[in-house]
């Protein structure tokens, strides 16, 4: 008989790992990657001279703290510091909320569309995932309300979505968090925030300030250009900071991240042009994929979702074969339920111009 292997504890191995979005295409050709939702602008060169200067003097470990950091988003945002906590991305904070809020026996909720990390970090955990379904591919505060039960512990509200790009009112947010059992933690992931120009939208400053009960995650992987460097926040109520704080590791952001995420927090005028790019590119790409036929579900984030019909050689698959064929790579998101759509990055104006002359010639093929 074989000696016993060490084996990870129940339902580890029935979770689905995390695919990233492709980054390589066939016959060595240099892709147009548009399937990680990363800004063509890059980040700030401000952020990456702090980076290259942090680079002298790497036998250090870095200040477990990351006081630079928190301290220049307090300054950005006029937050209390000691209520920010940093992570590797905003998928660790993701990940330590899960493991610090949910175990065996408790309920994680999300929508039917929602981030896939949720999904994940609930199993993770050893909590029962629950989801609940979309409303024309948007979050629906009722149907969240609906599945809420005594065992709920987490809901996890991607706002903007990912990969629908939709998002939730400020006022509907606020509804939720008012109709949630006040033992339910709420965590507003706002990994695209910088980048919605809604009069009635807020990432959740405001509510995670007046309730004791509410997260706002944000990343510096989208519209600061640093997710090579893997930096993200959460900003919470003092208990769920103290929380969190004891469950990180000591040393969870390096040393480099900290100086490149600092300098990037306080280059603003770099995210200002990130997001005049993308308030230009965002319209001309949806209305230019509309002509062509194609449903786009409107967004506020920098991706949109492309929706194609069924059959062969015209759908999704079809449409994701035939890109890849020309170097350019978008997200498929038969994952989230949806076989029939691609995620497609805003990139540079001759990106732009190139997918959208592809995505034509593929609609031409089989008029
Ligand atoms: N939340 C959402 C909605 C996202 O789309 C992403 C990135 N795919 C993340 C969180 C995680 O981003 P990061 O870990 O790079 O901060």
């Amino acid at each position: 008989m074989a000696p016993a292997a060490p084996k990870p504890r129940p339902g580890v191995l029935d979770i689905e790992a995390y695919v990233p979005g492709e980054s390589h295409v066939p016959g060595g050709l240099k892709p147009v990657k548009l399937s990680s939702n990363e800004t063509p602008l890059g980040p700030s060169p401000k952020a990456v001279e702090a980076f290259t200067q942090a680079g002298s003097a790497l036998e250090r470990y870095p200040d477990g703290q990351a006081s630079a950091l928190r301290h220049a988003i307090a300054r950005r945002f006029g937050l209390n510091p000691d209520r920010i906590v940093c992570g590797a991305g905003s998928d660790e904070l993701i990940n330590l909320i899960a493991h610090a809020y949910l175990g065996p026996g408790d309920e994680g909720l999300f929508t039917e569309h929602g981030f896939l990390l949720y999904r994940i970090v609930i199993l993770a955990a050893g909590a029962t995932p629950v989801v609940a379904p979309e409303t024309g591919l948007k979050a629906d505060v009722d149907a969240i309300l609906a599945r809420v039960t005594p065992r709920t512990r987490v809901v996890f509200l991607a706002n903007p979505n990912n990969p629908t790009g939709t998002y939730l009112g400020i006022d509907e947010v606020r509804r939720l968090r008012a109709s949630l059992p006040s033992d339910v933690l709420l965590v507003l992931d706002a990994a695209y925030a910088e980048y919605v120009r809604r009069n009635d939208y807020e990432a959740g400053l405001e509510l995670v300030a007046t309730t004791e009960n509410t997260v706002m995650t944000r990343t510096f992987s989208k519209i600061f250009g640093l997710a090579g460097l893997r930096i993200g926040w959460a900003y919470c109520p003092a208990a769920v900071a103290d929380a969190l704080n004891r469950i990180r590791g000591p040393f969870n952001l390096s040393a480099p991240s900290i100086a490149a995420g600092a300098a990037a927090m306080d280059d603003w005028a770099h995210i200002e042009a990130a997001v005049h790019h993308n308030e230009q590119w965002l319209p001309w790409l949806t209305s230019e994929i509309e002509k062509l036929g194609l449903r786009v579900t409107p967004s506020v984030a920098n991706f949109i979702l492309i929706h194609f019909p069924d059959g062969p050689g015209r759908d999704a698959a079809a449409c994701d074969a035939f890109l890849k064929q020309k170097g350019i790579i978008l997200r498929r998101v038969a994952g989230y339920g949806l076989p029939g759509a691609l995620r497609l990055t805003i990139g540079t104006e001759d990106e732009n111009r190139k997918v959208r002359d592809a995505l034509a010639e593929f609609v031409g093929s089989h008029a």
